[in-house]
């Protein structure tokens, strides 16, 4: 099997390309990050200079893979207008930013229908897609990943059927896929803690969206409880999931290339990143797999150069 992409959410303080730096810094190969400020609708122009440091650093710094995360803000499924066309303004500004840095991937919310109901937001979200494709054409070959969600509130996206159903309404079908989140999806019913709970959600995945479209994985352990619907991330092991879920993903070879990424509480020396990181590792079954730089104990804090 093939070397693992390991990483987690990083800061873009100083400029969008020392995310990389912090990703190497801790010796990981994989980085997800915002483009901008995340809880904003709209960021200063892209800086050209920090695409070309992107550009030559990424390979210089062994990061294989990185994905951008969509504003908190947007929301494709709002029934409101107003609230509908910005947020179909910013995922469109978001697709160019990820293109301008030839991210390949755009992970997304998919939205809440705000009382609304199921129906309408899933069209709702089908039709903002498709105005932005129309809209983003130079940006074809960065696709948005909708986010499999916990289920809060109104949330869509807490089954893979309902992931399906917003797919079908897009247009260009090849420019939308799935991250998936081991929070969310345990939030959202699927028991990762058992052999048969694991088999029963790839199932269903493979079903209702096929398992080629699941192209990014989030790891985050769980404060909430087994279909709790309560999206709340904590440190790999010290959750309600429990190392065998992540040793399952880990370990399954029908994920292969593709990224596996932290979200989980840190504080900015990335102790926090440091220690998850070697959690799983340990429950690599294979060391070959583990990325080059995860494989001595890395030291939290140290330099990247
Ligand atoms: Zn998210
Ligand atoms: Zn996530």
């Amino acid at each position: 099997m093939s070397t693992l992409l390991l990483g987690a959410h990083m800061s873009i303080a100083g400029g969008v390309s020392r995310a990389l730096d912090r990703a190497a810094s801790i010796g990981s190969n994989a980085v997800q990050l915002f483009t901008k400020n995340n809880r904003q609708w709209s960021g200063p122009p892209v800086d050209e200079a920090d695409v070309a440091r992107w550009h030559a650093e990424m390979p210089a710094l062994g990061i294989e893979y990185a994905v951008s995360h969509a504003s908190y803000l947007i929301n494709l499924a709002s029934p409101n207008p107003a609230i509908w066309e910005r947020s179909v303004d910013a995922h469109a500004d978001e697709l160019r930013r990820a293109h301008a840095y030839a991210i390949r991937h755009v992970v997304l919310h998919p939205g809440a229908h705000t009382g609304s109901g199921e129906e309408a937001g899933i069209a709702r979200i089908a039709e903002a897609l498709n105005r932005i494709h129309a809209e983003t054409s130079e940006c074809a070959a960065t696709v948005t990943l909708l986010e499999a969600m916990a289920g809060q509130g109104s949330t869509l996206g807490a089954t893979f059927g309902q992931l399906r159903r917003i797919i079908e309404q897009v247009a260009e079908q090849e420019r939308v896929a799935v991250c998936a989140d081991t929070c969310h999806v345990f939030a959202a019913g699927y028991d990762l803690r058992s052999d048969e709970g694991y088999a029963a959600m790839m199932d269903e995945i493979e079903r209702e969206v096929g398992l080629t479209r699941v192209r990014c994985w989030h790891f985050n352990d769980s404060k909430g409880a087994l279909g709790s619907r309560v999206d709340r991330h904590t440190h790999i092991g010290e959750g309600e999931i429990g190392a065998g879920g992540f040793h399952r993903i880990l370990n399954d070879s029908r994920w292969q290339g593709i990224a596996m990424l932290l979200e989980t509480p840190k504080g900015e020396e990335l102790a926090d990143d440091v220690r998850n990181l070697a959690r799983l590792c340990e429950l690599v079954d294979d060391p070959a797999r583990i990325p080059p730089g995860l494989r001595t104990p890395p030291h939290a804090g140290q330099s990247p150069h």
